[in-house]
């Protein structure tokens, strides 16, 4: 990995000529925020969190140049993810959140993907089908979603003919407020996570998703499990190190017009033109997950030539509209490209105008971009 190879390299079908969009992946900076966070987690292991497609920035680039940077676990969401993953990544550790499927055991041990057992069921399903694969053991400790129970747990742990036909790694929970540090539930989780940890003295422990792990030793233990984090995603404010933006998006102009004050523009005629103004038209929309209510956010904005531009009206399926009446947009012309996404409109502005998160911008970054990634 040296910033001095950064030669791009188009993956996607979708050509830039042809697209609307185009969307730049820096995998330089993924590496470099995974080294940071792999240094917080220290002397703990620093996994990779790359379900849902790598967080929308494709699970194929984002798996590789975390393994070339030295990420040997990795976590996913679904087994088609971690089966895909595998044909990546032949030696990486890939556990699978979701947990075992009905009729998935079989598969799972077949391609060594590690299941995250979240049910008494499913542990005596893996036990029963064969002790010698790898798991890791999820007891949920105060977010009421996938893992046992503290009870289910502790008979777990009392029952020695079970836990001597299981081959688990790690003992895991999940938080669901560390974003928040100040929160009650905080405590109350660790204080468990303690407990539950006890219960299992000779597996490895694993609690901080990417807030957990920049906020501190209480909540990083064995392996941290980061995944907004390594992306460029706002997870905690302040953040204490230095993370940096990993994706860059623009629309391509599509047609640049002229329209008097008192004219409407957009669907719904929301937006009533207070002056003669110009307008580019953008060939992105909410179909690329450009998210409608970002049109409703009065602050929301593109950059032209460094210069903010206003949005004008509703975001259509394929289409943005944004004001360019000033004089320093004098020289836009269709064709050229303006800046949706960059490192002063971020993916948590952005989110922050639609009423959402980060997250839900970067998987919803949709399939008609052109994609280029950089480094790696
Ligand atoms: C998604 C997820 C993570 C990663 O969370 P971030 O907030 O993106 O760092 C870690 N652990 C579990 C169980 C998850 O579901």
């Amino acid at each position: 990995m040296s910033k001095t190879t950064m030669s791009p390299i188009t993956t996607d079908f979708t050509q830039t000529d042809h697209s609307g969009g185009r969307l730049t992946i820096n995998l330089g900076a993924l590496v470099q925020n995974w080294q940071t966070l792999a240094q917080l987690a220290a002397p703990g292991e620093c996994a990779g969190v790359v379900k849902a497609n790598a967080y929308g920035l494709g699970l194929e680039p984002v798996s590789r140049a975390l393994w070339k940077a030295g990420c040997r676990t990795f976590f996913v969401a679904l087994p088609q993810e971690a089966f895909e993953l595998r044909t990546y990544l032949p030696e990486a550790s890939i556990y699978c959140l979701g947990g075992l499927t009905p009729t998935g055991a079989s598969d799972f041990a077949g391609h060594a993907i590690r299941p995250v057992l979240n049910t008494p069921d499913e542990v005596r399903e893996w036990a029963d089908h064969d002790g010698a694969h790898e798991a890791a053991l999820h007891v949920d400790t105060g977010m009421t979603r996938l893992g046992l129970t503290l009870e289910d747990a502790a008979n777990l742990a009392a029952d020695a003919d079970l836990m001597g036909r299981l081959n688990l790694t790690h003992v895991m929970s999940h938080l669901a407020c560390a974003d928040e540090p100040d929160h009650a539930l905080n405590d109350v989780q660790i204080a468990s996570f303690n407990k539950v940890r006890s219960l299992f003295p000779g597996l490895a422990a694993s609690l901080a998703n990417s807030a957990g792990t920049l906020q501190g030793a209480r909540f990083r233990h064995d392996l941290a499990r980061p995944g907004i984090a390594l992306y460029g995603g706002q997870s905690v404010i302040p953040c204490p190190v230095d993370l940096r933006p990993v994706v860059t998006l623009e629309a391509r102009i599509m047609q640049v017009r002229e329209a008097k004050a008192g004219e409407a523009v957009g669907y719904g005629a929301t937006k009533t033109l207070r002056r003669d103004s110009r307008i580019a038209i953008l060939g992105i929309g909410y179909a690329d997950g450009y998210h409608r209510l970002v049109g409703s956010h009065p602050d929301a904005h593109v950059m032209v030539n460094d210069q903010l531009a206003p949005l004008l009206g509703r975001v259509s399926m394929d289409l943005i509209a944004a004001d360019i009446t000033e004089p320093h947009f004098d020289g836009v012309r269709a064709g050229m490209f303006v800046d949706v996404i960059n490192s002063q409109i971020t993916v948590d502005r952005v989110a922050g105008w639609a009423n959402t998160i980060g997250y839900e911008v970067l998987t919803g970054l949709g399939p008609r971009y052109a994609r280029t990634y950089l480094g790696g």
